[in-house]
């Protein structure tokens, strides 16, 4: 079933999200709501979306981008590819204009570690290790940080970077408070 995303300003957004423990029925129908969800988002366009984006405080992510797909449940981070060892690590760090389903039209450059290494269940309770890169791993990163209640505008501020919001063609700097 499609549900409403909260917007930002939801304080259910802000709790730290407690780990699956079966799963049964309700988790597995969570999944599908949290997929039907996404496939509706076209403007703005959505590429992941976790479960306290539509009311669930359960350590649930769905992720799609073309034919990249994954259900994630109780991610853990094993590792985080290391900021700038290297010259050669840091152009591998790209910086990408992020947004958020619950804080639509609103974007803002954020540098996240080009790799991530997590541990997780898929739907059917199966335990996977996978590595993710570059646009994949900014993706569970960003969806990782809403089961912690973390918003992407919380690195921006964090970092000093600016937030946009755009209209139509139109890009516009706004204040982070
Ligand atoms: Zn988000």
């Amino acid at each position: 079933m499609i549900k409403k995303i909260l917007l930002s300003s939801d304080p259910v957004l802000r709790r730290q999200s407690k780990p699956v423990g079966k799963i049964d029925k309700k988790v597995l129908d969570l999944i599908k709501d949290l997929k039907d969800t996404l496939d509706v988002q076209k403007d703005p366009e959505g590429v992941g979306l976790a479960a306290p984006q539509i009311g669930k405080n359960l350590r649930i992510f769905v992720a799609k981008y073309k034919s990249f797909e994954r259900v994630v449940i109780n991610p853990e981070i094993i590792k985080i590819e290391p900021k700038s060892l290297s010259a050669k690590a840091a152009r591998g760090k790209k910086e990408i204009l992020e947004g958020c389903l619950s804080l639509p039209y609103y974007y803002g450059p954020l540098k996240r570690a080009g790799r991530v290494t997590i541990k997780y269940l898929d739907e059917k309770g199966k335990d996977i290790t996978e590595t993710f890169d570059g646009f994949q791993a900014q993706i569970i990163m960003h969806e990782i940080d809403h089961l912690e209640g973390i918003l992407f505008i919380d690195h921006l501020l964090n970092e000093g970077e600016p937030l946009f919001k755009v209209e139509g063609d139109e890009w516009e700097e706004v204040e982070l408070s």
